[in-house]
C-alpha cells in the first residue's frame, strides 16, 4: 500500500474515479455487471470463452485484446524508463504484468541483465509481490521494497526522489490498466454497440 496516498494526491477528478475503479476492482466489466443484474450473463464478448472479469481483462485470447495489452504494455516500460529504472526492474515488472498468470514461477530476467545478486535480490521481491496476489500490480497494489531495489540500483539518493519514482510507478500500472480497459471497451463497442446500451458513458472512463 505504500506511496497510495501521494499517487492518488493532485491528480485530476477524473483520473482519480477510474484509477480507484481499477484499484478497488470496480471496472464494470460483465462480471461485475451481471452481479448488479444489468446484464444476462458475464461472458467476454470479444473471445467469448470466459466470463470477462478483472483479470480476464489482461488474459483474453482475443487477437485484438492481445494487441491491445502489448501495446499498453510498451507504453508503461517506455514510462518506466523516463522515470530512470533499472533494467531489471523493467523487466521484472513488466513480465509480472505479462506473465504472472500463464505459470507457477516466472522466469522474468535474463541472466545478462545483471549480476547475480541483483537477480537473487530482484527475485526475492517479486516473490514478496506475488504474495499481494497474482494481479495486485495491475491494481498498483505494490511492495515497497521495488523502491528499495530501485535505490540499490539506481541510486536515485534521496527519499524524496525514491518517493516520486514509486508514485510514478504506481501511476503508470495504473496507466497501463486503464489503456487496457480503453482498448476493450473502443473493442466491444465497434462489434456489439446493443451491448454497451446498460454501460453509461461515465463508466467507460
Ligand atoms: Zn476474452
Amino acid at each position: 500500500m505504500e506511496g497510495l496516498e501521494r499517487a492518488f494526491a493532485k491528480m485530476s477528478p477524473q483520473d482519480r474515479v477510474s484509477r480507484m475503479k481499477i484499484f478497488h476492482l470496480q471496472l464494470p466489466t460483465r462480471s461485475l455487471l451481471k452481479r448488479r443484474g444489468e446484464v444476462d450473463n458475464s461472458q467476454c464478448l470479444r473471445c467469448c470463452r470466459k466470463p470477462e472479469t478483472f483479470q480476464h481483462l489482461f488474459t483474453c485470447t482475443n487477437r485484438l485484446s492481445q494487441v491491445a495489452h502489448r501495446t499498453a504494455l510498451a507504453q508503461f516500460r517506455q514510462k518506466l524508463r523516463k522515470s530512470r529504472t533499472h533494467i531489471l526492474l523493467i523487466e521484472a515488472i513488466s513480465a509480472f504484468l505479462d506473465q504472472v498468470h500463464k505459470r507457477q514461477k516466472v522466469e522474468y530476467v535474463a541472466p545478462l541483465l545483471g549480476d547475480a545478486d541483483k537477480i537473487r535480490m530482484t527475485e526475492q521481491v517479486f516473490t514478496q509481490q506475488l504474495h499481494l496476489g497474482k494481479f495486485s500490480l495491475h491494481r498498483g497494489i505494490i511492495t515497497r521494497n521495488w523502491m528499495v531495489l530501485q535505490n540499490e540500483f539506481q541510486h536515485n539518493d534521496s527519499r524524496q526522489k525514491n518517493l516520486m519514482w514509486l508514485r510514478n510507478l504506481i501511476r503508470a500500472l495504473w496507466t497501463y490498466s486503464y489503456d487496457v480497459w480503453v482498448s476493450r471497451c473502443k473493442q466491444v463497442h465497434t462489434k456489439n454497440p446493443d451491448d454497451l446500451v446498460s454501460m453509461n458513458h461515465e463508466e467507460l472512463k
